[in-house]
């Protein structure tokens, strides 16, 4: 990374706000990734503004971070500069039912809040664990329920800087995709309208789908969730299980035996592992069914 580019940065946020070769192993649940070569932790919006005009004048490339729970990153890492919003994370509850949270709120935060406020919706995405700005990027859901049904409105920042709200309709939210996917928008936060409930159903309702989540997922092992997204007409995990790779390893990289959608790290996996035996899966389902599976993570980097 040019060196204009990190003293540049340093007048824009403070440099215990940037991390130099900072591993992505650290910040992705899968547990693996390389350096990149700048690691931004941003306090303000101001700060992302200045920021990423700066990478645009520089040509910079770059990508924003939330929990890294849908994300797979090369071992080689990222050459360009990862902006985290870890310190965007403010929940707060509005006219009694809207709840307007912060891009890098946790689904679990803000699902613990609405709870305790009595406000119903929001049990599906409790166990999702990312934020909610990744979970309004992919149009996260879960048990019947996903962001489209719960949104009202989604503030972002455009590359050029310039702030937008976006309306449900604006959002074309589709299945694990939304407008901005893909378009280096920013989001800045979210407004979800939930109604009223009674807290002790609400409760019933989180624990009951934790209670499923940790039967059917292998939730001790890291992962990104379900790899691959749900082919038309099929299960992902039902034609890998029909494939015979269930528990198929690449290195330290495995189809989970309890649940086949769930590529796991069994401890040591590395990066290139995992994307060897997903494209292994891809080609062997492919042969089998000529179904073409498509990864729901996002990859990050040179493979
Ligand atoms: C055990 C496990 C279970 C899971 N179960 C589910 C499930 O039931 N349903 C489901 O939908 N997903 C599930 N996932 C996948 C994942 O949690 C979701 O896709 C989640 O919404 C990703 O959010 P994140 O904050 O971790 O995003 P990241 O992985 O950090 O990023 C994902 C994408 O969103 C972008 N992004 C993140 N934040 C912002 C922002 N503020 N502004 C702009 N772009 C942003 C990133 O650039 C990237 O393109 C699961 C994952 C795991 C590990």
């Amino acid at each position: 990374m040019n060196n204009d580019v990190y003293a540049a940065l340093g007048q824009i946020i403070s440099k215990q706000d940037i991390l130099e070769n900072e591993l992505m192993s650290r910040h992705t649940t899968f547990r693996t990734g390389g350096p990149a070569s700048l690691f931004l932790r941003p306090r303000t919006t101001e700060e992302i503004k200045g920021v990423l005009k700066l990478l645009k004048r520089a040509e910079v490339d770059f990508f924003i971070l939330g929990n890294g729970s849908n994300l797979l990153v090369s071992d080689k890492g990222f050459d360009g500069v990862i902006i985290s919003l870890a310190n965007f994370a403010d929940i707060n509850i509005e006219d009694e039912t809207k709840v307007v949270a912060q891009a890098g709120a946790m689904n679990s935060s803000i699902a613990m809040l609405a709870r305790d406020n009595s406000l119903t919706g929001f049990e599906f995405a409790a166990g999702i664990p990312g934020t909610i700005g990744g979970a309004m990027i992919m149009n996260a859901g879960a048990y019947g329920g996903e962001m489209k049904d719960i949104t009202s409105k989604v503030t972002v920042l455009s590359s050029d800087g310039e702030v937008i709200k976006l309306d449900n309709q604006a959002m074309k939210f589709g299945y694990r995709t939304s407008a901005i996917k893909g378009k280096n928008f920013v989001v800045l936060a979210a407004v979800l309208d939930l109604q009223k409930g009674d807290k002790g159903e609400i409760a019933g309702k989180m624990q009951e789908l934790a209670l499923k989540r940790k039967e059917k997922q292998p939730l001790e092992y890291p992962s990104a969730g379900s790899t691959f997204k749900r082919p038309e007409g099929y299960f992902a995990g039902k034609l890998i299980e029909d494939a015979g790779l269930r528990g198929f390893t690449v290195g330290g990289a495995a189809v989970s035996e309890k649940h086949c959608g769930f590529v796991i790290n069994k401890g040591n996996a590395t990066s290139a592992d995992i994307y060897e035996l997903i494209r292994r899966v891809q080609d062997k389902v492919y042969e089998d069914f000529s179904v073409k599976l498509e990864p729901e993570v996002i990859m990050l980097g040179d493979f």
